[in-house]
């Protein structure tokens, strides 16, 4: 796990403050984000966990405003960037905001990167967006840059496209195209989840080194709690579009308190038990569509569940210091001990 650092009296580069993002379907919006608030701090590292449609990405790409035109929409809520409202920059400003504040990183760099275009015109493009810098610069700093994020011959690689390099590779130029300006925040979603397990630890060596050399932060989007243990100072544990659990990550391992988040360190292979099957958690994340509109989302897959959790819904509330907690077994006004849905 990562160096414990006290963020506690730091102001927060990031807030977002009870974020809703909807998308329409069939005519109507379905929140795929629902009353989301965490903030990160400068140098720290957020992981944020959670099945495919938990809301993680959708989480990311609304701070980043890159959800899909027509479909996707901020509903309310606020986020906050070094002080600035991100929804009030003009689009010129949010132009600007994306890769010299805040970049992003992909599962798979094909898709971020152009097929058509050198590796170097594809860096030197991000420089003359936010440098003034002569073409002969951007060539010498796309070198280093290459050079920075560990790939070997950098002066031969800039001039080769995309298809010429492995997935390991082309996740190090997204790296360094994302650095390229020095953001204060990299988004990295499921950077690792398309290489194989020696280029995954790679990268994540390569993130953590870059993000010490450029005292830059990270939310660190993941459905792997062992990537979050190598990686992360803190933790928001997501489901349904709800953050259900927040706190650090030492406490996060050894005291996970929400059913959910329970199931998903049950889900974790251990190096000393020989077992057949992995576990898993039955079930899957109820669709935008047919999202329950009281009670608790989790409710149908809850090992814990109680009669009231399909007519309450919980609140996130802190239960320790620094520890917050979305589930009626916590609440204090609610039986400890519940029995289970017939
Ligand atoms: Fe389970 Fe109820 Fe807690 Fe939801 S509120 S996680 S259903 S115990």
């Amino acid at each position: 796990m990562s160096t414990k650092t006290n963020f506690n009296n730091q102001l927060p580069i990031l807030e977002v403050k009870n974020l809703q993002t909807a998308f329409e379907i069939d005519g109507e919006l379905h929140n795929a984000v629902d009353d989301v608030s965490f903030s990160v701090k400068p140098k720290q590292i957020v992981g944020v966990v959670g099945e495919s449609g938990c809301g993680k990405s959708v989480m990311s790409l609304s701070v980043m405003k890159l959800l899909p035109k027509g479909i996707g929409q901020i509903r309310a809520g606020e986020v906050i960037f070094d002080g600035r409202n991100i929804e009030k920059l003009s689009d010129k400003e949010m132009n600007k905001f994306r890769g010299k504040d805040v970049s992003m990183i992909f599962q798979e760099p094909m898709t971020s990167l152009n097929p058509v275009f050198t590796i170097g015109y594809q860096l030197q493009e991000t420089l003359f967006n936010h440098m003034e810098i002569t073409k002969k610069e951007a060539r010498l700093k796309s070198i280093a840059l290459l050079k920075s994020v560990g790939i070997s011959r950098p002066e031969k690689i800039v001039d080769e496209y995309p298809h010429q390099l492995s997935g390991g590779m082309r996740q190090r130029v997204m790296i360094a195209i994302a650095i390229a300006c020095q953001p204060k925040l990299l988004i990295a979603d499921e950077p690792t989840t398309a290489l194989d397990v020696t280029v995954q630890a790679q990268i994540l060596d390569l993130l953590k080194e870059i993000q010490e050399i450029n005292n830059m932060a990270i939310i660190l989007i993941t459905h792997d709690l062992g990537v979050v243990a190598e990686m992360c100072d803190e933790v928001i544990v997501m489901y349904a579009g709800k953050i259900v659990e927040r706190t650090d990550v030492d406490t996060l391992f050894h005291n996970p308190k929400h059913p959910y988040t329970e199931l998903l360190m049950g889900a974790i292979p251990k190096m000393d038990e020989d077992v057949e099957v992995l576990s898993s958690i039955e079930g899957i994340v109820p669709s935008l569509k047919n999202m329950p509109k009281v009670g608790c989302r989790f409710a149908n897959r809850c090992p814990k569940a109680m009669p009231e959790c399909k007519s309450i819904t919980p609140q996130l509330a802190e239960t320790d210091a620094g520890h917050e907690v979305s589930c009626l077994l916590y609440e204090t006004s609610m039986p400890k001990e519940g029995a289970k849905l017939q």
